[in-house]
């Protein structure tokens, strides 16, 4: 609720420091021009922080449905909903055939797009290639996403799950540090695990589990 309420304010300072821009920007002098672009920028960056939080809380207070799901189906739905970075990138993404589980398809086509699109962002060669397995044990499916991007020093492979921690400037790769713990709590949302396994400039796989 408070940051549904949080967002309509605002909004208003959102709306009304544009409006400044457009309406008085020939007025200005440069440092002020500076000044309001600041604050437009702070204010589109908290409402980008504020939904994100939003669909953070929401992975707990909505019901988790638990269907049939056939998983080719719901990464297809993920990369469908990527479409344009997929486009943008050239990124591939590759799959073996994946298992029918037993979770909520909305969660899950959530915790397989914030994967690929970490993996399309983390890139530094052309063009990120990304692909998605599951393998079955006595207990559960472990689904890995591997990619061939930046990487991660292991002594982070922790603290990346954790909310609001990035390894990067905004200025090098935009983002919340929301996606991954939103992950986490989607993969224990279905008693599972998720990790990551990694090196820097040896790509990432992420691991997740999901009871079979
Ligand atoms: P965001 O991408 O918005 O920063 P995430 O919670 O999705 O937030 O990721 C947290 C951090 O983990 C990122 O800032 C980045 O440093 C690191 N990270 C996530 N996915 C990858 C990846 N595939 N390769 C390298 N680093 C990654």
């Amino acid at each position: 609720m408070a940051s549904h309420d949080l967002q309509e304010p605002l909004r208003a300072v959102a709306g009304f420091c544009s409006l400044l821009k457009n309406k008085y920007e020939g007025t200005l002098d440069e440092r002020g021009r500076k000044y309001v672009d600041f604050a437009v920028d702070g204010a589109h960056r908290m409402q980008k922080l504020l939904l994100g939080l939003l669909e953070y809380s929401r992975v707990n207070t909505r019901p988790v449905q638990r269907l049939s799901a056939d998983c080719n189906q719901l990464l297809s739905e993920a990369v469908e909903n990527l479409r344009v970075s997929v486009e943008d990138s050239g990124a591939v993404v590759a799959h073996d055939p994946l298992p029918t589980i037993h979770a909520d398809p909305t969660q899950i086509v959530q915790l397989l797009q914030n994967l690929v699109s970490n993996a399309i962002k983390y890139c530094y060669q052309d063009p990120p290639r990304i692909h998605v397995a599951a393998r079955r044990d006595a207990h559960d499916w472990t689904f890995s996403v591997s990619d061939n991007g930046i990487g991660i020093n292991p002594d982070h492979c922790e603290r990346v799950f954790v909310i609001f921690q990035r390894l990067h400037t905004r200025e090098a790769y935009d983002g919340t540090g929301i996606g991954l713990a939103i992950c986490k709590r989607i993969v224990e949302r279905h008693h599972g695990r998720i990790w990551v396994e990694s090196a820097p400039g040896e790509g990432s796989t992420f691991f997740f589990t999901i009871p079979a």
